[in-house]
């Protein structure tokens, strides 16, 4: 019976991901729509006026498709041991040219010991990545990302903190919402979906603290305990 319910959840929820997803790959169509008709009636004149506009667009699909795939990959397959330590130097890798070439500082706090997990490393590198870009995005004026790794008994939680212009009250309850954003070019997808794979690893995403000094996420996973490896 729980099983049905938890269906019909599910559905519910697939109906609301895939409406929203027509509706945001509409806009770009008709866009990209409208530049070919005016292109026509100018006998291709000049076409190369239009082409970043219609690059653009394609683009904007190409990435909503691709980021909402990750919504419809069967839920953790590949499940392996991995340090933590070893998740976060892959994203930050991944992150720190966009970094530097913003001239943020980073500053990155390891735990004493090494921490394990037991997770999919590709998913939680994207859940970091999708963090950090974010503190990148959040900060108009250079400044600093720290990533900070703290041990509790049975979880770890890793902290990613910057100094943007952070949130308001009304934008930190709707960021887990797909396609909720407030960027000129965001997709909305990135929080949504990170909130899902650290769900699904038995975790917690969730906003610490945030305001006009910056903002505070952190991520928790459970640990794999020595006897367990
Ligand atoms: P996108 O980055 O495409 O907007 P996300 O789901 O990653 O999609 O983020 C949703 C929204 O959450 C952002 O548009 C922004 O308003 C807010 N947000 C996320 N992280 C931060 C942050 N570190 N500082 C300020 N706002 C943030």
């Amino acid at each position: 019976r729980d099983e049905h319910i938890f269906r019909a959840d599910k559905l519910k929820v697939v109906g609301e991901l895939a409406a929203g997803m027509a509706h945001e790959i509409r806009n770009p169509l008709t866009t990209i729509k409208g530049f070919l008709q005016l292109a026509h009636q100018n006998h291709y004149e000049n076409i190369e006026r239009y082409h970043p506009m219609i690059m653009d667009e394609i683009t904007r699909v190409t990435e909503l498709t691709s980021e909402f795939l990750q919504f419809s990959k069967p839920n953790l397959s590949q499940l392996k041991i991995e340090s933590m330590e070893s998740c976060i130097k892959r994203a930050v890798s991944i992150m720190e040219t966009e970094i530097d070439r913003n001239g943020h500082e980073l500053h990155v706090h390891y735990s004493e010991h090494s921490v394990f997990v037991n997770v999919e490393k590709d998913k939680i590198v994207q859940v970091l990545v999708n963090v950090l870009k974010n503190a990148v995005d959040a900060m108009d004026e250079v400044g600093k990302i720290g990533i900070r790794v703290n041990r509790n008994d049975n979880f770890v939680s890793i902290e990613v903190s910057d100094t943007g212009f952070g949130m308001s009250e009304v934008t930190k309850a709707k960021i887990f919402e797909p396609f909720f954003t407030t960027k000129g070019h965001g997709t909305g997808l990135g929080l949504s979906i990170s909130h899902k794979i650290i769900q699904d690893h038995g975790g917690r995403l969730e906003v610490v603290r945030t305001g006009p000094q910056g903002t505070v996420f952190s991520v928790m996973l459970p640990v794999v305990s020595a006897t367990e490896r």
